[in-house]
């Protein structure tokens, strides 16, 4: 090939991304620069943390320059090299962008993958990717949680959340998920092995109220959350502040119902830290980085085992990307969202 489409960010998003915040464009492949590699990106991870990254707003990454790809984690394969370290074939993952081809250097987050071991390449950005071991670290080194006690997760259908209420049960804990939808929460018991699934949406397909979803939480949990993994934020944490447990601890791993809100939603029961002299750990993965080949051979194990189930959304083609992105936001995802985008070289 020697046309590199590239799915721009041509303006930053006011509230939810539309399409005109994007272009997609051709431009020639690049070359390999002096000591680093071309990647023909597979497969893309989409995030809910790619829309944060879209905004000119302090955060733990820059924002993306307007006229670049959309920041992307990549898995793909090794197309021309000038590094010593990455030969023409190799498997690859790292920070590239949404686009066919990245130009990549050793370092950082970049890595080799043995696709071999997997059946699909996604896997490394889903189960032994960032998604799996957000949920596998933030619960079994961030929590901590003991055999026997509450463990609350929001966001619980997706693919942190349902692998974190997974990871949950292994380790003995009593799980109790908050998603949206009947279809979803009956996954969270039936496919996830949850305990218990509230949904925190009403027939009619609003939220419900902080008050309503907080009795629901009551309901499951008299006695409180000893953890809470907390993927949403807003009314959804506002509800589970009001059922911790004492001394309660609370990963705060994501806020996906503010990312698209421009006047900041917040959270307004945080007095309940205090009052439960609770801990709210704010998580990012990324220091975990280092460790992921060891949370890689475990997640690996307990799936291999029949323990975890790690699913994906495999949407196709680079042209569909801002499509596909949206899937997280209305919450049509079933699973670990992906963008596949070649089979290879
Ligand atoms: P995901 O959960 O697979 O997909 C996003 C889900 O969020 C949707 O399916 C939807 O589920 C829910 N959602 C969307 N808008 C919502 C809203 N306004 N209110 C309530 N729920 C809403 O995505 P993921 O990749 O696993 O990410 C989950 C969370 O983890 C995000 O907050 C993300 O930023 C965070 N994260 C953090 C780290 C870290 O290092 N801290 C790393 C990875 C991800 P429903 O249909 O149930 O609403």
């Amino acid at each position: 090939m020697t046309v590199n489409r590239r799915f721009l960010l041509a303006r930053r998003p006011h509230g939810t991304p539309v399409p005109q915040d994007f272009s997609l464009v051709e431009q020639p492949v690049p070359e390999a620069p002096e000591g680093g590699f071309v990647v023909r990106n597979c497969y893309a991870s989409l995030d809910p943390a790619q829309r944060g990254w879209m905004d000119d707003a302090p955060s733990y990454m820059p924002p993306i320059p307007l006229g670049d790809p959309v920041r992307a984690t990549t898995v793909g394969v090794v197309a021309a090299s000038k590094s010593p370290d990455f030969a023409v074939g190799d498997w690859v993952l790292g920070m590239n962008g949404l686009e066919d081809y990245s130009v990549n250097v050793a370092g950082g987050f970049t890595m080799k993958v043995d696709v071999s071991q997997v059946d699909s390449p996604s896997r490394f950005l889903s189960a032994m990717g960032a998604v799996g071991l957000t949920a596998y670290f933030g619960l079994t080194e961030v929590a901590r949680p003991k055999a026997g006690e509450t463990l609350l997760v929001s966001g619980a259908a997706g693919a942190v959340g349902s692998a974190v209420g997974q990871i949950g049960k292994i380790m003995g804990c009593r799980v109790i998920g908050i998603a949206g939808g009947p279809a979803k929460c009956r996954r969270l018991i039936e496919d996830y092995g949850f305990d218990v699934a509230i949904d925190y949406k009403t027939a009619e397909g609003r939220a419900k109220s902080v008050a309503e979803l907080a009795a629901e939480i009551r309901a499951a949990a008299p006695n409180g959350a000893d953890v809470v993994f907390e993927n949403v934020g807003g009314d959804v944490m506002d509800a589970e502040l009001l059922n911790l447990a004492k001394y309660a601890r609370i990963v705060l791993c994501g806020m996906i119902s503010e990312y698209n809100s421009p006047e900041k939603i917040g959270v307004r029961n945080l007095w309940q830290v205090l009052a439960q002299q609770a801990t709210l750990y704010g998580y990012l993965v990324m220091d975990y980085v280092p460790r992921f080949a060891e949370g890689g051979a475990v997640m690996a194990g307990w799936m291999a085992e029949g323990r975890l189930r790690i699913d994906e959304d495999v949407q196709e083609g680079l042209e569909n990307a801002y499509d596909a992105f949206m899937r997280l936001f209305t919450g049509a995802n079933t699973g670990k969202l992906v963008l596949k985008i070649a089979d290879g070289l």
